[in-house]
């Protein structure tokens, strides 16, 4: 469904991603690791254009994300529609300080998709309800915790009904003791078959949720595979480096 072919990268004379190829099926939740500085912010940055790629093509399903099919590049009006294909959710999450979450959830159905106040508002209910925050649709940003501001930002992607969900470390911004509830939520998601691409340091995640994992490293994809082969019998020396500095 998502397919990135080769992908290049620089920020002036540093290359940050060199020719990174990667697969996410339909329905599949691939997790993405490595140490700092290894591109994987960028490399998910790039999938919708929020940075532009040098060199390197996305595809999803059959649309190259970004470019026409001669490679110029593609009209902003176009890349806007692309972009909302793409669920984003970040390690802040950046919500309206001012509006109560359920709002917060359906500014983008009613603003971006154009859908009346009543539906918008209907859709945003739903989104609260799959991260179980039906309860709390009323309140501020302020009146709730890190954990479930962070799952008003999942509800607020999925309300926009992407096809695809980008999370870049979703929980390293939060107390410890808050993380459980929004992996729970994306543990939920996976089992659902939402198709997901997470950023993350959550190695138990990674191996309870993941159908396939890729780790990264120096701006290259080191190797890939299901989560049990790769934590297991990793087969390069530099992912057995990394997984060892872990534990
Ligand atoms: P982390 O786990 O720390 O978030 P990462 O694997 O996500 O790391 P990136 O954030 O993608 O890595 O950064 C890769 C490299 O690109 C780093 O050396 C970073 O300093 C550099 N970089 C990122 N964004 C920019 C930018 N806008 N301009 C210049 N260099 C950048």
């Amino acid at each position: 469904m998502l397919s990135v072919d080769r992908l290049h990268k620089r920020f002036g004379e540093k290359v940050i991603l060199d020719a990174v190829s990667l697969e996410v099926g339909k329905g599949e939740t691939v997790v993405l690791i490595g140490p700092s500085g290894s591109g994987k912010t960028t490399l998910l940055r790039c999938l919708n254009f929020l940075e532009t790629p040098d060199g390197g093509t996305i595809r999803l399903h059959d649309d190259i994300i970004g470019r026409t099919a001669n490679g110029a590049a593609l009209p902003e009006a176009a890349l806007a529609r692309q972009r909302r294909r793409f669920g984003f959710v970040f390690q802040r999450f950046n919500l309206f300080a001012h509006l109560s979450a359920r709002d917060n959830v359906a500014c983008g159905p009613r603003r971006v998709l154009g859908l009346s106040q009543d539906a918008a508002q209907e859709r945003a209910r739903a989104a609260l309800d799959r991260v179980h925050l039906s309860a709390h649709g009323d309140k501020r940003p302020g009146q709730l915790s890190g954990g479930q501001q962070q799952r008003v930002a999942i509800a607020r992607a999925l309300a926009m009904q992407p096809e695809l969900l980008l999370f870049d470390e979703p929980t390293s911004a939060l107390d410890p003791e808050l993380v459980r509830e929004v992996l729970d939520v994306m543990r939920d998601l996976a089992s659902a078959s939402m198709t997901m691409l997470v950023v993350t340091h959550e190695m138990a995640f990674a191996r309870q949720a993941a159908h396939r994992v890729v780790f990264m490293d120096g701006g290259e994809v080191v190797e890939a595979g299901p989560a049990e082969q790769l934590f297991g019998a990793p087969r390069e020396a530099r992912t057995r480096r990394f997984l060892q500095h872990l534990s």
